[in-house]
């Protein structure tokens, strides 16, 4: 077997290897301690690709592969920080040329990587990952389960975000704030349970936040925001989607400035993992895409005539922290924090819950086909 070609692309939150062989590998996964590896035992292999294709990123600081003997062949992952493969799975190329080996890694707890290198002596993850796109795209989203909301306060740590014009606030406090509130409010509802990406002052990656929601295995995942704009004049609230190609420049300079939100604290920015081809993936998206615009939708008409909102109040823009392909997410801009107005709203507990309040109301109502239909 000939392992022909690699890649690997990712961060510190997660990190994606594909490696192509001429015939189909069978995959054994084991996960070590002390340094933590995870180790892949394959048949018998001639590693033929560029070792620079292959070399250590994001969540791995050294991957060595070689012979084990006649019969076996082996590659092994060592953890920059703890982590675990959430897929472990062998494809067919689509252009007929062999088999790829499709690795998805991402960070994990130091308990959580104790337990699968001491549990179970062979874990075999390829079922761990299910599938929480077949979950939205048949609206099982189970009777039986509690709907799990990942409220997401922007910034923290060292990214302080924007800065209050008058009382200096910094914006990471006030999403803070009203990341409490919002998940406070909601969690009081039948059926529903809310919870804090961040729950206090801590510095995380756009990646981390979106691995943290999906490890919740949220449905939702609501990033909240106030920022500044150089016109002081400009107030009101606005809900971005993601989108490849920014609605307008606003927008395309919000992204932006929210996505050096990395960069502020050293973290290197990296380009998306390659992603695979593949059809599900594709519809899964698109789904969730929609499903992300109806609850954007949905918040509008809540928040319309109750609180003040920017013209064309739906925007989107290429928000990173927006991109997890599966699960529906929203960013919230709740205000601008270089208007005075916005500014002593922002920082009033009243409309504080009275924004969490209609925000419920409008979750509530993105929810109810869904629950109607037995999801
Ligand atoms: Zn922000």
């Amino acid at each position: 077997m000939l392992a022909f070609a690699a890649r690997i692309a990712g961060d510190r939150a997660r990190t994606r290897i594909v490696i192509d062989f001429d015939r189909k590998p069978s995959v054994t996964v084991h996960y070590m301690s002390n340094p933590d590896r995870i180790v892949l035992d394959l048949p018998a292999a001639v590693f033929g690709f560029d070792a620079a294709d292959l070399s250590a990123r994001g969540l791995f600081k050294d991957i060595r592969y070689g012979s084990m003997d006649a019969e076996s062949a082996r590659i092994v992952l060592t953890a920059e920080r703890p982590a675990r493969l959430v897929t472990s799975e062998v494809q067919p190329n689509a252009d007929g040329k062999g088999f790829r080996l499709v690795l998805d890694a991402e960070m994990v707890s130091e308990a959580a990587f104790r337990a699968l290198a001491d549990g179970k002596d062979w874990v075999q993850p390829a079922a761990a990952q299910l599938g929480r796109g077949d979950r939205i795209m048949t609206g099982s989203a189970a009777s039986d389960h509690k709907y799990i909301i990942a409220i997401d306060a922007g910034h923290g740590g060292i990214d302080a975000g924007a800065t209050a014009i008058t009382s200096k606030v910094p914006e990471k406090d006030i999403t803070l704030s009203f990341a409490r509130k919002l998940a406070e409010r909601l969690s009081r509802e039948d059926g529903i349970e809310a919870f804090l990406v961040r729950d206090k002052d801590q510095f995380l990656s756009l990646s981390e936040r979106v691995v943290i929601a999906r490890q919740h295995h949220a449905d939702l995942l609501i990033s909240l925001h106030a920022d500044t704009l150089r016109q002081a004049g400009i107030r009101g609230a606005t809900v971005y989607t993601i989108s490849d190609t920014a609605s307008d420049h606003m927008a395309a300079d919000l992204a932006e400035r929210e996505n050096l939100s990395d960069a502020v604290a050293g973290v290197k920015a990296d380009a998306e993992p390659a992603e695979v081809s593949d059809i599900l993936l594709d519809l899964t998206r698109r789904e969730t895409l929609a499903f992300s615009v109806a609850l954007a939708k949905s918040v509008v008409s809540s928040l319309e005539g109750q609180v003040t909102l920017i013209n064309n109040p739906h925007r989107f823009a290429g928000f990173r922290v927006l991109q997890a392909h599966d699960v529906p997410s929203i960013l919230l801009e709740l205000g601008f924090l270089s208007n005075k107005d916005d500014e002593k709203l922002l920082l009033d507990d009243t409309w504080r819950a009275h924004v969490a309040d209609l925000l419920t109301d409008a979750i509530k109502r993105y929810r109810a086909p869904m629950l109607a239909n037995g999801g």
